[in-house]
């Protein structure tokens, strides 16, 4: 059994070994970005919370980015209805499970990038788990209950996490900053979200597709630190499909939040 252990530890070094030069290469390669930003990627992991149609329009571009471990979790499969919120799924993947088909898809299309299926439901437990150990997490479920437990934990952890969310022909989305002093959480923009707030409404792959990868890019620039995370204040950045147009709000700390406040 040692010899077996030794054995597979080798081989998950030398996978990990594989994979970083793999990875240090395609961030050289990656344009766009700083080398110097890009450079402070090559330790980094990132959670992506559900592979819907915002979590398969933000993961492939953090493994774009060649972000050396990503991790997606979500509990559920593949079902007809769920071709018409991304493109990222075809017919062949139906009755499988979301979270396999994006860690096979992007291990094989990116192979600088670890990515580990969790075919599981986030809640706090979960997270409180999983939290010590990445840098970031993104929250793509759309889901109140699911957004309100990364909330707490995220706080819990001093965590920065990228929340959004699309319904009917509109989405937002932000980055809140638990590892900072003074930012808002979740619970601070209760008031300012019901304007946008959570609904069954089917929305277009599109519209998915122009927040999910506005959440990717968020969350590479947390990890670039490539904002200054104490002058900055969090926005909260919203479009209508229709419209084209996104517009910006600053995001303020609310005094009697129930989860943050004093
Ligand atoms: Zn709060």
């Amino acid at each position: 059994m040692k010899f077996l252990d030794r054995f597979f530890d080798k081989a998950l070094e030398q996978a990990a070994a594989r994979s970083d030069k793999l990875a240090a290469q395609a961030r050289a390669e990656t344009p766009g970005f700083d080398p110097a930003a890009l450079q402070r990627l090559r330790d980094k992991s990132v959670l992506v919370i559900g592979a819907g149609g915002l979590g398969t329009a933000a993961a492939p571009f953090l493994a774009a980015a060649a972000v050396p471990y990503l991790q997606i979790c979500d509990f559920g499969g593949v079902e007809s209805e769920t071709l018409a919120s991304t493109p990222f799924y075809n017919r062949a993947d139906i009755r499988r499970r979301k979270v396999e088909v994006v860690a096979n898809r992007l291990n094989r299309q990116r192979p600088e990038t670890q990515v580990h299926a969790l075919a599981a439901r986030s809640d706090e437990d979960f997270l409180d788990r999983r939290l010590p150990n990445l840098s970031i997490v993104v929250d793509a479920t759309g889901d109140p209950a699911t957004q309100q437990a990364t909330n707490a934990s995220c706080r819990r952890h001093s965590t920065p996490w990228v929340v959004g969310q699309v319904s009917g022909a509109g989405g937002w989305y932000t980055t809140l900053r638990p590892d900072t002093d003074g930012g808002p959480c979740l619970a601070c923009l209760a008031d300012e979200r019901s304007a946008t707030e959570v609904d069954d409404r089917p929305y277009p792959a599109a519209l998915a597709g122009m927040v999910g990868s506005a959440m990717a890019m968020a969350a590479l620039r947390v990890l670039m630190e490539d904002e200054d995370p104490v002058s900055g204040t969090p926005l909260v950045h919203r479009v209508d499909a229709y419209g084209q147009h996104w517009e910006v709000t600053p995001a303020e700390r609310r005094e009697n939040c129930p989860v943050c406040g004093c």
